[in-house]
């Protein structure tokens, strides 16, 4: 008879779940069919059964208290209100920027310029992924990405902003969900858009500095000579298989531009891409928080920034050198020609 019940109530359970009725009406069904078998079983085979009726109706009492606090410890968690940081809060900011504000060469002042700066970064990729994630972490105000690609699947052995569940996504959006959860307090302006010449001055207008960590070389020249012609420092990194080279180019503070250090194109198949030539998974990690450290270092006015000078890492043997590197006078976009 037990067995019977048992059987009965679960077929009741399960037919109650798929036809969608409620917890609660469940459980009364249950009850009530408990109640009928139960005072059967003591009609027809007298009291000798009581106990074991008893010992499934308590055992039952306990699993239905047990799942009803659970529920209401769950509820009770998801309602409790998450602690929300709202960008007017400028103590959980002061109190994020600590670290920084100790720091002689930044303090207060230095980070009050990071908070006020503006930083266009063109391209999401392999540098741009670990130079955006510093950036924002670092406190700049406003951060621009141009890219005009969406994540792929074998972007992700590098380039640390996207996710794997954001294959597909276009990386500007991707690389701003990334800042926006790391640091709220960033102003993230993506163009996902490809940069080309009638757009780039128009946008290098609004920003105080660029990082450029494309792998396209006709981008490069144009976001050099647009730099050049906005009087704004360039922050300029490559990378190549197992080794990587940055500097900041800026011929208004007397550096060279890039086009000083590489007067043409490297021809096609000399360097080449990543996807040809591969490149270790770490390397854009280093070079491009190397660019996160010389914008910093720039806008807080902290140290001497790498300007006049390239460092070359290879990663392959481990060594850096820094290599003078001059303007040229008759370089094509800076030289005394074309600013004439
Ligand atoms: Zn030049």
């Amino acid at each position: 008879m037990i067995y019977l019940f048992l059987a009965l109530a679960l077929a009741l359970w399960l037919m109650g779940r798929a036809m969608n009725v409620p917890r609660a009406a469940r459980m009364l069904m249950i009850a009530l069919l408990y109640a009928g078998f139960s005072a059967l079983a003591v009609v027809t085979e007298g009291t000798e059964n009581a106990r074991e009726w008893l010992a499934v109706g308590i055992a039952a009492a306990l699993v239905w208290v047990y799942s009803r606090a659970l529920g209401r410890l769950r509820t009770r968690m998801g309602a409790e209100p998450q602690p929300q940081i709202t960008p007017k809060d400028s103590s959980v900011e002061l109190d994020r920027n600590a670290r920084h504000i100790v720091l002689r060469e930044i303090g207060g002042p230095g980070q009050k310029r990071l908070k006020n700066a503006r930083v266009l970064v063109v391209g999401a990729g392999g540098l741009g992924s670990p130079a955006l994630q510093y950036l924002a972490a670092a406190g700049i105000g406003t951060i621009g990405i141009i890219d005009h690609d969406v994540v792929d699947n074998s972007n992700l052995q590098r380039q640390v902003i996207h996710t794997d569940a954001r294959i597909g996504m276009p990386k500007v959006f991707s690389a701003e969900q990334a800042i926006q959860a790391q640091n709220p307090f960033v102003a993230v302006r993506p163009y996902s858009r490809a940069l080309t010449a009638d757009i780039a001055p128009g946008l290098f207008d609004d920003y105080d500095l660029i990082l450029d960590g494309t792998d396209d070389p006709d981008t490069r020249y144009l976001v050099n000579e647009t730099a050049v012609r906005a009087k704004l420092p360039l922050i300029s990194a490559a990378i190549s298989q197992w080794e990587g080279q940055i500097s900041i180019f800026d011929p208004s503070r007397d550096a060279p531009c890039y086009a000083c250090v590489f007067p043409k194109a490297a021809a096609p198949g000399l360097a080449p891409s990543c996807a040809e030539g591969g490149v270790l998974g770490p390397l854009p990690g280093v070079l491009g928080t190397m660019m996160a450290v010389e914008a910093v270092k720039l806008l807080a006015g902290a140290g001497q920034p790498l300007l006049g000078r390239m460092l070359i890492y290879d990663a392959l043997y481990a060594e850096t050198r820094a290599i003078t590197v001059n303007r040229r006078a008759d370089c094509a976009v800076c030289g005394n020609a074309s600013l004439a």
